[in-house]
């Protein structure tokens, strides 16, 4: 079953950006979890253990510093060295009804981790290569912190949500207003 998660393809990104604001927030990412989230993503459908888990969680922290890095350069080098030891094996897949897209494919014997830093380098890299930098954030408002893909066409995207960006500008707003 080939999965739905790489190319140029958003949806995949969302899953990472997705799985990165679940184990950052770092409450309760037990294997259950993680299976739900990688399912609703269409990835394969898992049996986690509680190692699985934890190593998945550790993956994630890899991607992590990724998202968290506006420095295309570096974020460039740390992709090419996932891609050097967990090469993904992309190919075109034609869904019925969709036009042909890139996608990968997990190993039938590949470790979960070693299945989404695969995966999910070779989407991070599809997307730096077409963006041409680092479409991709940590939420500026306070107390939020979450990761985003910024899939905007315009000026690079600073919040999580327009949700985040209206609290802000409110607050922004609240303390220009002379006292009273
Ligand atoms: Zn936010």
């Amino acid at each position: 079953m080939p999965e739905d998660l790489s190319g140029a393809n958003p949806r995949g990104l969302h899953f990472i950006a997705e799985l990165a604001n679940a184990v950052q927030d770092g409450t309760r990412v037990g294997p259950a979890d993680l299976q739900e989230l990688v399912e609703r993503h269409g990835g394969p459908p898992f049996a986690l253990t509680d190692s699985d888990a934890r190593q998945l969680c550790e993956a994630t922290a890899r991607l992590i510093g990724i998202l968290a890095t506006q420095d295309e350069d570096r974020a460039a080098e740390a992709i090419n060295t996932l891609l050097d030891h967990y090469p993904a094996r992309p190919r075109l897949v034609r869904m019925p009804g969709r036009p042909w897209s890139l996608h990968t494919r997990a190993r039938p014997d590949a470790a979960p981790a070693d299945w989404l830093l695969s995966t999910a380098a070779l989407a991070l890299g599809l997307w730096l290569g077409e963006r041409g930098r680092c479409a991709w954030g940590q939420c500026a408002a306070p107390g939020c912190g979450r990761y985003f893909i910024d899939t905007g066409r315009r000026s690079p995207q600073r919040y999580c949500t327009p949700r985040c960006a209206t609290r802000v500008r409110v607050a922004a707003h609240r303390a220009h207003q002379p006292p009273r």
